[in-house]
């Protein structure tokens, strides 16, 4: 087997919308955005993971993201995972809401198709580029590292029913929210790391929480998780490090985070310190098996929405962006339901290891629900794939309301249909 490395710019240019027009948008850049992934040649067709520094990818344009990488690895689309990282001061992407958005004359912009174009260009020329320098994949190792005071459950005050009360955000300064304890959570940053014999070549970083210390005045940056990585990137330059956000629709750092530029230089030390002790459990072993496995999902739509009424909230001069914009993102994954697109949920397995790739936001009970369906493999999962269902709850958590359960695209049954394809890839 070989293996074969690759990144790309991502940044968009100042103007462009970030998190799809509701922000500030694009004035200048803190640090670039990247998508960075790799090629696995040789168990059966390429396979291909990749990380993007961007807020989401949705629908249509995640699948245009697949087609494209998988044109150029020579492969079928249903053989490459593009996860997200979410930061907000980043491009969140879904064209069908661009088309909505533009019809309306209004200003409002989710995406410039020509930087999104350009993106899947580059996409396809990191990746042809790549493969020529494939180096052999011997070794696999795994090792995970405990994150201390970065991640906090963002749905801590409730009332005597369970109903959530207020949100702990990325940032935040309500004492009573922050004197909360952390809450549910997953503590271990995960590493898995790939060998070409005693040389390390690829090392994929897993963590759940909600990536944003700040954001919100067009300083494009992959933020602190992003920092982080790009430190340990410079310190093994060898080494492709690649950083995935776990399942984090319910983690932030507000609890640790007053939204400081100063909270945003702890944090990236925070997350560096996991991914290093993480490092160091790392023993490689020589790799006997490698499959790739896909579970196709498609959640109906929560019956909160009506299209009819999203069509009047996207027409109202009245609303701010946010409030047109994001009713044309459900139109979008309305319209994918009736396309019958599925999203494809995908596993990577490694002898004793595995990665696993989720959708969009899901609530970090997924992942740990993950951890013990794996029990006895060593379990990675990225979350923050195809982004078109928005939020994904526990069923058990839609009754209780809250901002991640209103703008949640797919109704409660998700929760089952999501769990048949995790026992379905991991079982
Ligand atoms: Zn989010």
């Amino acid at each position: 087997m070989r293996i074969a490395p690759f990144r790309f710019d991502v940044t968009p240019p100042a103007g462009h919308p970030l998190c799809g027009g509701w922000i500030q948008p694009a004035v200048d850049v803190d640090d670039a955005l990247e998508a960075i992934g790799f090629v696995l040649l040789g168990a059966g067709k390429p396979i291909v993971v990749c990380a993007v520094d961007w807020t989401g990818i949705l629908n249509d344009a995640h699948v245009a993201w697949r087609e494209a990488i998988a044109v150029a690895a020579e492969t079928t689309p249903d053989r490459v995972a593009v996860q997200c990282v979410h930061q907000h001061d980043a491009p969140f992407v879904c064209l069908h809401a661009e088309k909505l958005v533009a019809e309306q004359q209004a200003g409002l912009r989710v995406v410039e198709m020509e930087f999104f174009r350009t993106c899947l260009g580059r996409a396809r020329d990191a990746v042809k580029a790549a493969l020529p320098n494939a180096r052999a994949l011997t070794h696999v190792a795994h090792g995970e590292g405990k994150v201390i005071e970065v991640a906090g459950n963002r749905r801590m005050a409730r009332d005597a029913n369970g109903k959530v009360l207020k949100m702990r955000g990325s940032a935040c300064k309500d004492a009573e929210l922050i004197a909360m304890p952390e809450g549910l959570i997953d503590p271990m940053l995960k590493t898995v790391a790939f060998y070409d014999g005693a040389e390390k070549i690829v090392a994929c970083h897993y963590y759940a929480t909600h990536p944003m210390s700040h954001y919100g005045q067009g300083h494009v940056s992959s933020d602190f998780v992003g920092l982080a990585r790009k430190r340990r990137q410079k310190e093994e330059p060898d080494c492709t490090h690649i950083y995935f956000t776990g399942c984090a629709g319910n983690v932030a750092a507000g609890k640790y985070n007053d939204g400081s530029p100063e909270a945003r230089v702890r944090l990236t030390q925070r997350i560096y310190d996991g991914i290093v002790a993480s490092g160091k459990m790392l023993t490689p072993s020589r790799i006997e098996n490698v499959s790739w496995r896909t579970h196709d999902i498609l959640p109906p739509t929560n019956p909160v929405f009506i299209a009819e009424k999203l069509r009047a909230m996207l027409a109202d001069p009245k609303n701010v962006a946010a409030n047109r914009i994001r009713p044309a993102m459900t139109l979008g994954w309305m319209q994918r339901l009736e396309n019958r697109t599925p999203i494809v949920l995908s596993a990577l397995h490694v002898d004793g290891v595995s990665l696993l790739h989720l959708p969009a936001e899901c609530f970090v009970e997924y992942q740990l629900r993950a951890q013990k369906i794996a029990a006895g493999r060593f379990l990675a999962t990225a979350a923050y794939g195809d982004g078109g269902p928005w939020y994904i709850p526990v069923k058990e958590e839609y009754p209780h309301g809250g901002y991640e359960v209103s703008v949640a695209n797919c109704s409660d049954e998700t929760d089952g249909i999501l769990m048949r394809g995790i026992r379905e890839l991991l079982g």
